[in-house]
C-alpha cells in the first residue's frame, strides 16, 4: 500500500483507492455456509462480470475513510463564503434536505403506479405553479436537468413552433455577455449563434437588436439581469422589436435571483425561461450533483411542451403523454425528483414575502459589495447593480499581478475565488456574486482580504504568483491538467 507521506494541518494526503487495494480485503463477511469463504462461488457464472476483477479490495474503514478524506479537500457552501458569480452559490437550507430524506420521496420507485405516488405528482404539479406564478409563464415542465438542458429544451420549443407554422429559421441573436451554454443550445438546435454587442453601458440597445433583426431570426436569448450585473433596461422595447420581426424572447433565467417576487420576465414579454433550482431555489449544486432546469412558456408554446405533462382531474394527479405536437420527452421519468423536493420545500418556507426578500437582500450585499470593492479595484459598469457586479485587475497589471493571482490568493485566505475573465466582453473580469445568504460581517472579511491582496501585490507580487500555499495542489498547468489527467498521490504529494 503506498504510505500517506504528507499531513497538511490534519488534512491527510489521500492515495488513489486502487492503490490503496490489496488482494482478498473485503467490506463485508459473507456468511459461510451459503460461499464458503468465496463470494463469487456462491453467484451463478452468467451474473459474474469480469470488470469486477478491477474493482479495488478495500475494508470498510479504509472504504469510509478515504471518500471522508476527499471530501475535505472539497470547498463549498458549508465550508465558507462561495461569491463565484453568476452561479448563485447559495446557502442550502437543511430542511431542504430533511424533506428530500422523506422515505415516501427517496424511495419512490419511478414506476410506481400513479395511484401510489399521488403526493409526488401533487408536489411537482404544485412546483410547476409556483413557477409559473414567480415567472409568469403561461406553463411550467420540469423535466429538464439543469440550466443548459432547459436551454435546450425551450429553443426546441421555438424551433418546433416556427416550423409548424412553416417559419423555419436559421439565426439565433446572443448578446456579448451571454454564458457560454446559450451558443451552445443554439447551434445544438440547428441555429447559427449571432453576437449583438452592449453598448458601452453594458447593457443591450432595442437599437442595436433590430439592426441585426431579420426574418431568419429566430429568437433573442437574453439573461436578465445580465452577467454583468446589469439590468437589460430596454427590454419592453427589444421584446417587441422581436416580436414584431416574427421570433420569440428567450430568457436564460440562471439570475432569477435577482427579481423573484419584485418582476416577472413573462410580464416583460418573454415567451420562454429556464430556471435553475440549483442556483435560485436553493438546493446544491457544484461538484457535478444533479441540478434541476425548469422551462417556463408563454401559452402560445405549451402544445410544444415535452411529455408527460402532469394533470389534475379533480384530487387526482396523473401523467398526460397526450400532446399531439411535444417536442417528445428530454429527460428519463421526470427529471431530478429530490432536486424538486428541495425546490417545493425552499419556496413553501419562504413564501412569497420571503423570497422577495431573498432577492432584495441578494441586491443590497452586491451593491454594498461594489461600493466598497470601487475603492480598490476598478469597477468597469459602476452604477447600481442587481445581485452581482464585475470588477477588474487592471490596477494591479503593472504589478504583474493579474485576476487569476487574486482568485488563487484568495483560496489561501479561506474564500473560493469568483468567477473570472467573464463576461468576455470585461478584461481581466473578477465577478462577484455574495448572495442574500452572506452576513455583512463575511462580506467585509472578504473585502479586506481582497485589499490585502492588492496591497501584497505591490510589495511581493512573486507570493500571489506561488498561492495558494495551503492546498495540497499549488499551481497545476491547468490546460495540461486537464489534457493529461494524472490522479496519483505522488503527484499530489509533490505538487503540493
Ligand atoms: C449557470 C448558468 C447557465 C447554465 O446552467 P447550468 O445549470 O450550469 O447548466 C446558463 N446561463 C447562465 C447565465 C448561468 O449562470
Amino acid at each position: 500500500m503506498k504510505e500517506s507521506k504528507a499531513v497538511r494541518g490534519l488534512k491527510i494526503a489521500e492515495p488513489l483507492i486502487f492503490e490503496k487495494s490489496r488482494k482478498g480485503r473485503s467490506g463485508f463477511t459473507p456468511p459461510p455456509d451459503r460461499f464458503l469463504g468465496d463470494v463469487k462461488a456462491g453467484i451463478p457464472a452468467s451474473l459474474l462480470r469480469p470488470e469486477m476483477d478491477c474493482l479495488p479490495d478495500v475494508t470498510e474503514p479504509e472504504a469510509v475513510r478515504h471518500f471522508v478524506r476527499l471530501s475535505q479537500f472539497n470547498f463549498g457552501v458549508d465550508t465558507g463564503f462561495y461569491p463565484l458569480g453568476s452561479c448563485t452559490m447559495k446557502y442550502n437550507p437543511k430542511i431542504n434536505e430533511a424533506t428530500a430524506a422523506l422515505p415516501g420521496f427517496a424511495r419512490l420507485h419511478p414506476y410506481s403506479p400513479e395511484s401510489f405516488s399521488q403526493g409526488a405528482l401533487q408536489l411537482m404539479y404544485e412546483l410547476e405553479q409556483y413557477l409559473g406564478e414567480i415567472s409568469g409563464m403561461a406553463g411550467v415542465t420540469l423535466q429538464p436537468a439543469a440550466g443548459a438542458h432547459g436551454e435546450f429544451t425551450g429553443m426546441r420549443m421555438i424551433r418546433a413552433a416556427l416550423e409548424r407554422r412553416g417559419d423555419v429559421r436559421t439565426k439565433v441573436l446572443i448578446p456579448d455577455t451571454a454564458h457560454g451554454t446559450n451558443p451552445a443550445s443554439c447551434t445544438l438546435n440547428g441555429y447559427q449563434a449571432v453576437e449583438v454587442k452592449s453598448s458601452p453601458r453594458g447593457v443591450l440597445t432595442a437599437a442595436a437588436v433590430a439592426e441585426l433583426m431579420d426574418d431568419q431570426v429566430a429568437a433573442l436569448m437574453v439573461t436578465n439581469p445580465n452577467t454583468l450585473g446589469l439590468f437589460e433596461e430596454e427590454i419592453a422595447e427589444i421584446c417587441q422589436v422581436v416580436h414584431e420581426g416574427g421570433g420569440y424572447m428567450y430568457a436564460d433565467g440562471a439570475n432569477l435571483n435577482a427579481l423573484m417576487g419584485i418582476a416577472r420576465p413573462g410580464d416583460m414579454g418573454f415567451d420562454v425561461i429556464q430556471f435553475n433550482l440549483h442556483k435560485t431555489f436553493s438546493t446544491p449544486h457544484g461538484g457535478g450533483g444533479p441540478g434541476s432546469g425548469p422551462v417556463g412558456v408563454c401559452a402560445e408554446l405549451l402544445p410544444f411542451m415535452p411529455v408527460p405533462r402532469i394533470g389534475k382531474d379533480g384530487e387526482r394527479y396523473y401523467l398526460d403523454f397526450e400532446l399531439p405536437s411535444t417536442i417528445g420527452r428530454v429527460r428519463a421519468f421526470y427529471g431530478n425528483f429530490l432536486v424538486m423536493v428541495r425546490a417545493y420545500t425552499y419556496i413553501r418556507e419562504m413564501g412569497a414575502e420571503g423570497l422577495k426578500l431573498a432577492a432584495q437582500m441578494a441586491v443590497l450585499n452586491a451593491n454594498y459589495m461594489r461600493s466598497k470593492l470601487g475603492k480598490t479595484y476598478e469597477i468597469p459598469f459602476d452604477r447600481m447593480c442587481m445581485h452581482e457586479c464585475v470588477a477588474t485587475d487592471s490596477h494591479l497589471k503593472k504589478y504583474g499581478v493579474s485576476n487569476v493571482d487574486v482568485a488563487k490568493g484568495l483560496i489561501d485566505r479561506g474564500f473560493h475565488p469568483p468567477t473570472v475573465s467573464f463576461p468576455i466582453n470585461v478584461h481581466g473580469a473578477l465577478m462577484v456574486e455574495p448572495t442574500e445568504t452572506e452576513s455583512r460581517e463575511e462580506i467585509d472579511r472578504f473585502l479586506r482580504a481582497l485589499e490585502e491582496i492588492s496591497e501584497v501585490a505591490a510589495t511581493d507580487a512573486a507570493s500571489l504568483h506561488n498561492a495558494p500555499q495551503m492546498t495540497y495542489i499549488c499551481r497545476p498547468d491547468e490546460a495540461a491538467a486537464a489534457r493529461q489527467l494524472i490522479l496519483t498521490a505522488d503527484m499530489m504529494i509533490e505538487e503540493g
